[in-house]
């Protein structure tokens, strides 16, 4: 489902953020991606999202080649991805309920469903009740559940997050690993990153270790 075959990424500047990497997940997996700051985290979700593209190597989405594909396709791909941003990108002039309506109208949802979906995504993060409210007023693990609601409306098979409890206090942190858990469970492949590895290592799922654009044991 999501392949990379000797992979590597230089920035424009020439900096090597991955290097040779290859690797596979599995449909309906849950896998860690562990590093410190700068080890090429955001950079591999990056990649597998389309944000950005590999410089040499090739990286399979769903059984297409992303390094092949032309920039026109990608929307397909990214129909099928869903991602939680390091950054939020909310939009904070928007209500909750537009928010998570965003990506539905994006990909010309019927708005009749559409209502419905965003209302079903909301409630499965437990934020049905704040539809109205604006993403100001929310706290910062609710406006965090306000971005998996955003990631999952459109149904996507593969759920990418960047450090989603990095800002979080440890039970909201839990929550939230309860939540992408929860996605998983009902067959979304899933792959999250972060830096505080304790996180992780209560769940027994795989740990994929980066250090400077490889692998780290
Ligand atoms: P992580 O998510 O693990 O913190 P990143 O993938 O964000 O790591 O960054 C890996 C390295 O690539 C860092 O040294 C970073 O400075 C560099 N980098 C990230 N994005 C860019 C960019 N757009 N241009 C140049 N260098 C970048
Ligand atoms: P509904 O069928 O009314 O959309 P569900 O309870 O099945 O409601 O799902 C609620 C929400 O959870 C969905 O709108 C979607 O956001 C998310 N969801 C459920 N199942 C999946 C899945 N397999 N992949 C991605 N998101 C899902």
């Amino acid at each position: 489902m999501i392949q990379f075959d000797q992979v590597s990424k230089r920035y424009p500047g020439g900096f090597d953020a991955l290097k040779n990497l290859s690797f596979s997940i599995e449909n309906g997996e849950m896998v860690f991606l562990a590093g410190p700051s700068g080890a090429g985290k955001s950079t591999l979700l990056k990649l597998v999202s389309g944000i950005e593209r590999a410089t040499s190597g090739n990286v399979i989405v769903n059984r297409q080649n992303l390094s092949q594909l032309r920039a026109s396709q990608l929307p397909y791909v990214r129909q099928h991805i869903g991602i939680v941003f390091q950054d939020h990108k909310l939009l904070y002039d928007r209500s909750v309920f537009d928010n998570v309506m965003l990506p539905l109208d994006i990909i010309g949802f019927d708005r009749r469903d559409a209502a419905r979906r965003v209302r079903a995504a909301l409630d499965k993060v437990g934020l049905l009740n704040k539809e109205k409210s604006m993403p100001i007023g929310l706290s910062g693990g609710e406006q965090q559940r306000l971005c998996i609601a955003r990631a999952v409306v459109h149904r996507p098979s593969i759920l990418l997050a960047d450090e989603p409890s990095a800002n979080l206090d440890r039970a909201y942190a839990l929550d939230i690993m309860e939540l992408f858990k929860s996605f998983h469970q009902v067959g979304v492949t899933v792959l999250i990153s972060a830096h505080d590895e304790t996180l992780m290592e209560d769940y027994g799922r795989r740990i994929i270790r980066l250090r400077e654009g490889q692998f780290a044991s």
